[in-house]
């Protein structure tokens, strides 16, 4: 998709430091992070969000999901916890108009969701 800045990333016309990359997806560090481990796990096909995904991509879905948690696990928060997040539209503060799920942990995280 034309000046989308994660499709960008999944082309590598723009730098991102990635932790994990297959066919389907792939994992890099959120610019701001807001935890002391942030990371961002997202599709390479072009979806805006959860809202938009069907059933056609109930497989993908599963597969991101199940990302998050390897990339938590690789980055040691697989004991102490830590929390996978995605926002959609205008209401949910999504800012980037492709899928991608947060993955917040290092540190204690607030009780607030946002
Ligand atoms: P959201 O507000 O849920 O849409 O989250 C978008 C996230 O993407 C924010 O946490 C941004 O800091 C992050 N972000 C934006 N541009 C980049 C980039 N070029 N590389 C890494 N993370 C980015």
């Amino acid at each position: 998709m034309e000046d989308c800045i994660f499709c960008k990333i999944v082309a590598g016309e723009i730098p991102s430091k990635k932790v994990y990359e297959d066919d389907e997806c792939v994992a890099f560090w959120d610019i701001q992070p807001q935890a002391k481990v942030h990371i961002l796990v997202i599709p390479k096909k072009h979806l805006t969000s959860l809202a938009q995904a069907d059933q056609q991509e109930s497989d993908l879905l599963g597969h991101l999901v199940l990302v998050c948690g390897q990339v938590a696990r690789e980055q040691g928060l697989g004991e102490d916890g830590y929390r996978v997040t995605t926002n959609i539209g205008d209401h949910g503060q999504q800012s980037v108009k492709h899928l991608h799920f947060h993955v917040l942990g290092g540190e204690k995280l607030s009780a607030k969701m946002g």
